[in-house]
C-alpha cells in the first residue's frame, strides 16, 4: 500500500558529480549515507559509493549498516548512532564487520564486559568518539589519557579510528570556535595513537572538508553537500563546494484544477480570498507527506518548471497553488515539481527557507515518501 501520492525522483547522475567534486578537494572520504541517505535511499547510495571505489561510509543505526552490508557494501562502515554495547550488538557488529562508536565511559565498560563474554571475538574493531566542543557524545580530552589506559588493558578492543564532530563548522563568523576543536580533536588523536599507532582520524563534515579546517590526514563526512547542497550558503563562505548539483526532486499530481471566483476564499480558514477570477489547481501532497503547513508566503511549485504560488492553508494530503498565469492551462493529473525539476526548479534550500528551517530537514522529510 502506497499512503502518499507524491513520487521522489532521485538523480544518482547529480550524486556521482557531487562527490567527484568533493574528492577533488584531495581528502579520503566518508560520505555521510545516515537516515537513510538523508532519504535518497542508503541502499542505492552505498551502490554509488562502491562504484566509485570510495571505501568508506558513515551510517546511523547498526540496522542501517548491516542493510548496506548485506546489500554488498563492501567498505569500511561506520555507524554514527550507536547504543550501549551489549552481547547482541556487539556478535552483530562484529559479524557484520561495522565499527559502532563508543561514546562513553558507560559503553567503554558494557564492550568489554560482554566481549568477555564473547571468547570468540578477538579483536572487536569500533571508533573512539570525542567530544570537542558539539557537547553531544563524546569523551573529553582530559579522560583520554585513561580511555587509552583502559582499551589497552582489555586485549579484545580493537580501536581503529579516532572521531569527533564539529558543531559550528558551517559559520564563518565561529572559525575560531571551529579551530579550537580541531586543536583539541589533534592533542586527543596525539594521545591515543601514542598507545594505538594505528589509529586513524575523522573530522569534518562538509562544511569542515571544504573550508580547510580539517587536517590532511583526516577522513572527512561530508552529507549535505553530497546530496547537492551548501551548507555555507547565504554565508561568506558561500560556494567553496563548487557547482554541486541536487539530487531529489519530488512531484505530485493536480488532482484538481477549478476556476476560483472574484470573492471567494479556499481552504481551511479561508485565509484566501480572490481578489480576480483565479484558475486554482489542488496537487496531492500536504502535511502528511511531510510537506509543511505552517509554510511562508512566497512559496512556489512548479508547473513545467513555470513556478505557481502556493495559496491558502496546507492540508493533510492536498495543497493548492495559483495557476492563473501560467502560459498554458494544466489539467487534472499533471504533474507538479514540488522540490527541483526543469526550469525555475524550487530548490531545497528555498522550501527551507519558506518553512523556517533548513534544507537537511526538508530532503529528509520529502524523502520519507519513497518508503511510504
Ligand atoms: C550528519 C553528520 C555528518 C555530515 O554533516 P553534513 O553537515 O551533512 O556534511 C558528519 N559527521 C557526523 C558525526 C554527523 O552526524
Amino acid at each position: 500500500m502506497t499512503a502518499s501520492s507524491c513520487r521522489v525522483h532521485i538523480r544518482w547522475d547529480n550524486f556521482r558529480h557531487n562527490l567527484l567534486l568533493l574528492q577533488e578537494k584531495g581528502k579520503t572520504l566518508m560520505p555521510v549515507i545516515k537516515a537513510d541517505a538523508y532519504g535518497h535511499g542508503a541502499l542505492r547510495a552505498s551502490e554509488e559509493l562502491s562504484a566509485l571505489g570510495i571505501d568508506w561510509a558513515a551510517i546511523g543505526t547498526l540496522e542501517e549498516g548491516i542493510g548496506i552490508r548485506l546489500h554488498g557494501y563492501q567498505g569500511n562502515i561506520v555507524s554514527l548512532l550507536s547504543r550501549t554495547p551489549d552481547g547482541e550488538n556487539i556478535r552483530l557488529a562484529h559479524s557484520h564487520n561495522i565499527i559502532p562508536l563508543i561514546h562513553s565511559w558507560d559503553g567503554l565498560r558494557a564492550a568489554a564486559e560482554a566481549l568477555s563474554a564473547l571468547p570468540d571475538i578477538q579483536s572487536f574493531r569500533f571508533a573512539v568518539k570525542m567530544d570537542t566542543g558539539m557537547r553531544r557524545l563524546g569523551f573529553r580530552l582530559e579522560e583520554l589519557e585513561e580511555v587509552a589506559t583502559f582499551i589497552a588493558s582489555t586485549p579484545a578492543l580493537s580501536p581503529c579510528l579516532l572521531l569527533s564532530h564539529f558543531a559550528t563548522a558551517d559559520m564563518p563568523d565561529e572559525e575560531e570556535y571551529t579551530q579550537t576543536q580541531a586543536e583539541i580533536f589533534q592533542q586527543g588523536a596525539n594521545i591515543l595513537r601514542h598507545h594505538f599507532p594505528e589509529l586513524l582520524c575523522s573530522l569534518g563534515n562538509t562544511a569542515g572538508l571544504v573550508s580547510h579546517t580539517a587536517r590532511s590526514g583526516d577522513i572527512c563526512r561530508p552529507g549535505l553537500a553530497i546530496y547537492g547542497y551548501d551548507p555555507l550558503f547565504g554565508t561568506a563562505g558561500e560556494g567553496q563546494c563548487g557547482p554541486l548539483l541536487p539530487v531529489m526532486e519530488v512531484t505530485a499530481p493536480l488532482v484538481s484544477v477549478h476556476p476560483l471566483h472574484k470573492g471567494e476564499s479556499l481552504s481551511y480558514a479561508r485565509t484566501y480570498t480572490a481578489e480576480s477570477e483565479r484558475l486554482v489547481g489542488w496537487v496531492a501532497i500536504g502535511y502528511a507527506d511531510g510537506y509543511k503547513r505552517n509554510t511562508a508566503a512566497g512559496t512556489c511549485m512548479t508547473i513545467n518548471g513555470v513556478r505557481v504560488p502556493v495559496i491558502g492553508r496546507v492540508t493533510m494530503q492536498m495543497t493548492c497553488v495559483d495557476l492563473t498565469d501560467l502560459p498554458f492551462t494544466p489539467k487534472a493529473g499533471d504533474m507538479v515539481h514540488v522540490l527541483g525539476g526543469p526550469g525555475h526548479a524550487v530548490s531545497a534550500q528555498e522550501l527551507a527557507d519558506w518553512w523556517g528551517t533548513i534544507p537537511y530537514e526538508v530532503i529528509c522529510l520529502l524523502g520519507k515518501n519513497s518508503r511510504a
